[in-house]
């Protein structure tokens, strides 16, 4: 697989301010395992393939659970998808899919999902479905940072790279991948100020310490996950006639939102080169 293209936006609310903004396109990646799906997927599909079967969790909208749904059937493996919360039918497109590709689907009501990586938890799901191979909630593990550590490689040359955080995993590997003077902000589409938290830890379980020069953006949630307002939905309508990219509303468009205002505030140095990842 190489490298997925790099493009710069002409855009002058950045240009006035002597900015230079580019476009990481990992939406491109792949047609079934696309962004950082895939990156954090690839480690994993060798230990997947040894046990035979994969189980992971995810909501019901998750790319997360499409994409591995994917890649079970790609490389062969069995998959388990829990979902947060009851089974509503008929499946939405996600999880009809995740089916199609042969997941099989549990689910787990919101109390006991929030206790998931709990050992009792994981242990009542061995009893109901036998061995498997355990990759946390939106595929972040060791193994899914280092794949996102191969990104920060990719990505010479610019000073500040962003992305979007959901569970945290992309950025931890992205600023551990990027050169001495590159730095990485991830924007949070998530309320609770746990982000910063959540990517130490990634790093530490990953790497033993905290590494490359990293922060985390948290006021770019737009009211929490999946959540919306006008302000929101007209950026990515005025994006799209602009640029011809639809922006995915979740993750991408809270980033590049951001990216505008902190251009406005004068956060970056005239002659920056950003990069924004579009990581699906
Ligand atoms: C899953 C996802 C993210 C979140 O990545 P994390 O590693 O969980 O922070 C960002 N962007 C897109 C498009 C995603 O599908």
């Amino acid at each position: 697989m190489t490298a997925s293209p790099v493009v710069e936006l002409a855009d002058d609310r950045v240009r006035r301010r002597g900015l230079r903004l580019f476009l990481k396109r990992d939406d491109l990646i792949h047609p079934e395992l696309p962004g950082n799906k895939w990156r954090k997927l690839r480690h994993n599909i060798g230990p997947a393939r040894e046990h035979g079967t994969l189980l992971t969790f995810g909501g019901a909208y998750s790319n997360h659970i499409r994409a591995t749904a994917a890649a079970g059937r790609i490389f062969g493996f069995a998959t388990i998808g829990v979902v947060r919360g009851e089974e509503h039918l008929p499946l939405n497109d996600v999880l009809a899919y995740a089916e199609r590709m042969g997941m099989r689907l549990t689910y787990l009501d919101r109390t006991a999902y929030r206790r998931k990586h709990d050992p009792d938890v994981v242990e009542a799901l061995r009893e109901r479905w036998g061995g498997f191979y355990l990759l946390p909630e939106g595929g972040s593990n060791a193994l899914a940072v280092k794949g996102c550590e191969e990104l920060g490689a990719e990505v010479p040359g610019f000073d500040v790279v962003c992305c979007p955080c959901g569970t945290g995993g992309t950025l931890a590997g992205l600023a551990a991948g990027l050169a001495p003077r590159q730095c990485a902000i991830g924007f949070s589409v998530l309320k609770g100020g746990f982000m910063h938290a959540e990517v130490e830890r990634l790093q530490r379980e990953t790497y033993g310490r905290r590494r490359g020069d990293w922060r985390v953006e948290d006021g770019f949630h737009f009211g929490g996950y999946a959540k919306r307002t006008p302000e929101l939905d007209a950026f990515i309508d005025d994006f799209a006639g602009r640029h011809g990219i639809v922006l995915d509303r979740i993750y991408t468009a809270k980033m590049m939102f951001g990216v505008f205002a902190l251009a406005e505030r004068g956060a970056f140095t005239e002659g920056t080169r950003i990069l924004a990842v579009i990581t699906g």
